[in-house]
């Protein structure tokens, strides 16, 4: 169903681990040349680098902390040198970096939110657009931007995370824009937009708090890291989505209803 992602490359930003990593794994499986991401080398990079290889794709890793313009810059242009050219960009970086509340937000942390959720997205996609447009125009079809967003980015998040909330709403938003004037580079700008993921972003709670918010999902658990990744497959795949661009798909089992 995804054979058109076979040699396409895919670079996948905040991938170590996570809803990132399981992406990675399935684009490797169709074939596909992945680049990993993180602000550092995970201990089990090899292992990881090799699981993806013996899964059918390519694959490399970049160090890049994408809270700053000029490493989402360098990722892009370390990425390219590797592979050639970019013809699928995942926007997946992102966190709560702590829970405060109101009050107790400060200029720092403000900024820590937002570098990490709307500048590591926007500073990517600026760097990658000449390379995705190019992409466009050698294959005859779309390339794709995928950002990952959040329930939060509807509901406003939960208690201390009005700045995360808020940031993916920010991408909600500005996806659209992208779409009105990027279109014409034959580029598809999509979504996905998780639930309650089980996650190491979720470390902090405890079995009890699991247990409640499990009560008020409709599917009645969390979801897997690897529930996320046909969704991505999907907007990267221009047989499967060619005609879909400024879309936000919510996978949260029945948590939230836009
Ligand atoms: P995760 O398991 O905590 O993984 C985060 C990944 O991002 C790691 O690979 C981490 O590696 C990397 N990272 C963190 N800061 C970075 C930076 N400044 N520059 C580059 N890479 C960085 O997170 P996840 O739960 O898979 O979340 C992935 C995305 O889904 C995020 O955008 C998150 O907001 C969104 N999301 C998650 C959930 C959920 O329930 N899990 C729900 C809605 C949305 P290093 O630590 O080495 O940098």
């Amino acid at each position: 169903m995804f054979n058109d992602l076979r040699g396409k490359r895919v670079l996948i930003t905040g991938s170590t681990m996570g809803i990132g990593l399981a992406a990675a794994h399935a684009f490797a499986r169709y074939g596909a040349r992945v680049g990993l991401n993180g602000r550092r080398a995970p201990h089990d990079l090899d292992t990881q680098l090799d699981a993806l290889r013996a899964a059918g794709g390519e694959a490399a890793f970049f160090a890049a902390d994408l809270s700053h313009s000029e490493a989402c810059k360098q990722l892009v242009a370390d990425f390219v040198r590797h592979f050639g050219g970019i013809d699928v960009l995942i926007n997946n970086a992102g966190g709560l970096v702590a829970r405060r509340p109101l009050a107790e937000i400060d200029d720092a942390f403000f900024d820590a939110v937002n570098d990490l959720n709307m500048r590591s997205a926007l500073m990517c996609t600026q760097a990658a657009l000449p390379h995705l447009k190019a992409s466009a125009a050698a294959r005859g079809e779309t390339a794709s931007v995928i950002s990952v967003g959040s329930i939060a980015g509807h509901t406003g998040g939960g208690p201390g995370a009005s700045l995360y909330g808020a940031s993916k709403a920010w991408l909600h938003n500005i996806q659209k824009n992208w779409v009105d004037y990027h279109t014409t580079d034959r580029i598809r700008f999509n979504i996905v937009s998780p639930g309650t993921v089980d996650t190491a972003f979720h470390a902090d709670k405890n079995a009890e708090t699991r247990q409640r918010i499990s009560a008020a999902i409709p599917l009645g658990r969390f979801g897997t890291p690897e529930e996320m990744a046909p969704a991505f497959l999907f907007f990267a795949s221009h047989a499967c989505s060619g005609y879909v661009t400024g879309q936000i798909l919510d996978i949260n089992g029945g948590q939230f209803m836009p």
